[in-house]
Formats: C-alpha cells, structure tokens, sequence
C-alpha cells in the first residue's frame, strides 16, 4: 500500500467539469489532485467526439472537444494539479467533519477536506468482447488496459481489435513480446493510417502476426490462459498459443462505484442544491453531468458556472477561518499573481 496523499481536495473525473474546477478552486488558493479512470483527460470531449466541433461554449463561436480540453490544460497551468490518470476511485469514506478518504484500484489512499465528483456519465469501462468463459481470465491473462509494458516482456501476446488503441498497444508491444498476433474480424482497420502502415510492415517483415476472424475460445486454467481460438471468416480454425490477450473493444459509460459511496442519488444521478451544488453530505460536491437539480441541462457550460459556485463553498470547509471576498481577475492583482500575469 502507497502512502496516503494528502491535499485539500480531490476531484473525481477530469473531463472538461473536473479541469474547469481546478480553475476556480485555483484562484482561491485550494490545491487539488483529479483523479480519472481514463488515460487521459477531456472526459467525453476527449474520448467521444475530439474533432466534433462545439458551439456553445460562451465567447467561443468554435472549438473541437480536443480543443476545448488543451485549452482547459493551459487555462489550469498556473495551478499546477496533480493528475493520476489510468485509476478508477473505488471509494469514497467519510473521515472527520468534513474530511474524507478516498481510494483507487492502483492502491492510492487520498485524505482530504473536500471531495467534488465531476463524474459525468460515469466511468468509462470496457467493453467485454463476445467470447465465452472469459471473465475467469479477467485482471490475470486477460487484459482490458496496459498499466506498466514490463508485464508484458517475453510473453506471447494476442490483440484483439482494429481501432488505435489495439493498433497502438501492437506497436508499442510488439519489440517487447516474444511473439505478437494481431486479430481483427476483417482486413480493414479504423486506425490511423500511419499505424496501419506500420503494423502491416512488421506482419510483412515476419516480426508478427495478423489474423483476420473472431476469438472463439479461450483455453486455460486458474486464470491464466493457453491458447486464443480464432474463428476465419471462412470458418476455418486457428489455435494460437499465448500468455496473454489484450481485447480493444472501445469503452462505454458506467456509473460504475460513486452509487456505492453513501451519497442519495436519484436515478443514477446525485441530487444537489443551487446555492452551492453540494451533495446530502456536507463537504462533498457533485458538478457537471453527475448532479441533478429543477433546471439541469447537460451541457458544459452549466458544469463551469457549478464549478464556480462549488469553490465559493468549498473555501469555507478549505480555510474554516478565514474570510473570503470576492474578486475579478480583471482588477485583482492577487488574482493576477496566482495567474501568473502581474
Ligand atoms: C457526442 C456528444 C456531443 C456533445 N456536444 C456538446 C455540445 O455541443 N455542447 C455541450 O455543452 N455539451 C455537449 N456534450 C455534453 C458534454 O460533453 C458533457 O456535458 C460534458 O462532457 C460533461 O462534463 P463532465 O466533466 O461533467 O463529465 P465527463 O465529460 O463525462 O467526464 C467525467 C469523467 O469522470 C471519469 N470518472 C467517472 N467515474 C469515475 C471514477 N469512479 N473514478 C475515476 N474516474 C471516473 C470518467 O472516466 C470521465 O472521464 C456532448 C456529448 C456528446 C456525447
């Protein structure tokens, strides 16, 4: 177990809700680490639609969801967050008053005065490809994510898909495993073209393997796996040895534990006041797509003035004795310095 972390506050999901909060927490002095299941951040702008162009965000006619998110990171730099990417929190506990604990699945312990969820839809989570008797095998030789390379050195390996993440990991694996097969239902691949390119010149060298069907059946005991059937789209049969297999199925959207932490929620969602968008316990927040209230619209915009209005509040559990006036960063030279301009 990893020493605990300690901070101010901890934010739960680093899409474009959870970066703007680092912002206005920022100005008033609260250090804050996001956590993020997710590799990387932008939450849905960046995992659903980065060149999707967006229209409503106010004073900017355009932007992509990338854009909007690297726009965001530069906004947030002066701040300096601490980011821990790849983990999914797994719990919440209430520890003092308020203080909380919270936990991820890579074992990071945080104690903290506040907690904001900014989990949006939920957690992003794998897909489960369609192959029977798999679970077993899940989290020991089955694999949704690559969390440290090394696992892999020496092993024969098999990935499953045809998008980039699957194109990626293949690239990135192939000069570690023993042996890499690459499987996709067919010869065409959703992957940027660079990679294709470059996937197809190690299958042309003879430094992998592409096989073109559907993993069938897995063999194996106690979790660890044998050898990956894959079903041709002729029907023919292929048994390919391996240690592991890495399936690339795309993500969807859970809630996933935040209806485990004790908090009311309301069809999936965590009811909160206007005033300051706070859950039923005190000290915890809920902004951007996770909270509900008479009103709610899911749109960015709505989670950026929540942001705002959360830090207000958050100041007092942050700094329960001091006093907080309120300032522009037009005309406030404090303001300015902790921006970085003045
Ligand atoms: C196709 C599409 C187009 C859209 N277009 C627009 C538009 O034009 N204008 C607009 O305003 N809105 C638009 N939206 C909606 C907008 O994207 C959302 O309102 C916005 O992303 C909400 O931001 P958020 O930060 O609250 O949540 P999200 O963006 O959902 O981010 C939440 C993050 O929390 C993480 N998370 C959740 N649970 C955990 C956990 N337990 N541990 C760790 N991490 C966790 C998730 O992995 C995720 O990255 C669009 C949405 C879609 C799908």
């Amino acid at each position: 177990m990893s020493e605990t972390i300690k901070t101010d506050i901890v934010i739960i999901g680093a899409g474009p809700v959870g970066l703007f909060a680092v912002f206005e927490l920022g100005l008033l002095d609260i250090k804050a680490h996001l956590i993020d299941i997710l590799d990387k951040v932008g939450g849905q702008c960046a995992e659903l639609y980065p060149e999707k162009p967006i229209y409503d965000i106010p004073g900017i006619p355009y932007i992509t969801g990338h854009g909007l998110t690297e726009a965001l990171m530069e906004q947030i730099k002066p701040f300096k967050p601490a980011f821990h990417l790849g983990e999914m929190v797994t719990t919440v506990e209430k520890i003092g008053q308020p203080a909380f604990r919270v936990s991820t699945d890579a074992g990071k312990t945080f104690e903290c005065k506040t907690v904001v969820i900014a989990a949006g839809g939920g957690s992003f989570q794998p897909k489960r490809p369609p192959i029977q008797g798999i679970e077993p095998y899940e989290d020991k030789s089955v694999f949704y994510a690559v969390r440290k390379m090394e696992n892999f050195r020496g092993k024969r390996l098999v990935i499953v898909g045809g998008g980039d993440s699957a194109l990626d990991w293949t690239l990135n694996l192939q000069p570690l495993a023993q042996r890499l097969t690459l499987v996709h239902r067919r010869d065409e691949f959703r992957g940027a073209p660079d990679s294709v390119n470059k996937m197809r010149a190690l299958v042309a060298s003879g430094d992998m393997d592409l096989k073109i069907g559907q993993v069938s059946a897995l063999e194996g005991g106690d979790g660890a796996l044998v050898a990956a059937t894959v079903k041709g789209n002729d029907g023919a049969l292929t048994r390919i040895e391996c240690d592991a297999m890495l399936p690339f199925f795309g993500l969807t959207m859970k809630l996933g534990p935040v209806a485990n932490w004790g908090i009311k929620m309301e069809d999936e969602l965590i009811p909160v006041d206007t005033a300051a968008f706070e859950s039923n316990i005190p000290g915890l927040f809920a902004i951007g797509d996770i909270n509900s209230y008479p009103g709610k619209l899911k749109l960015i915009l709505s989670g950026f003035h929540e942001a705002a209005l959360m830090a207000q509040k958050a100041y007092h559990y942050v700094y329960p004795d001091k006093k907080l006036v309120f300032q522009y960063t037009t005309s406030s030279t404090s303001l300015q310095k902790k921006l970085g301009v003045a």
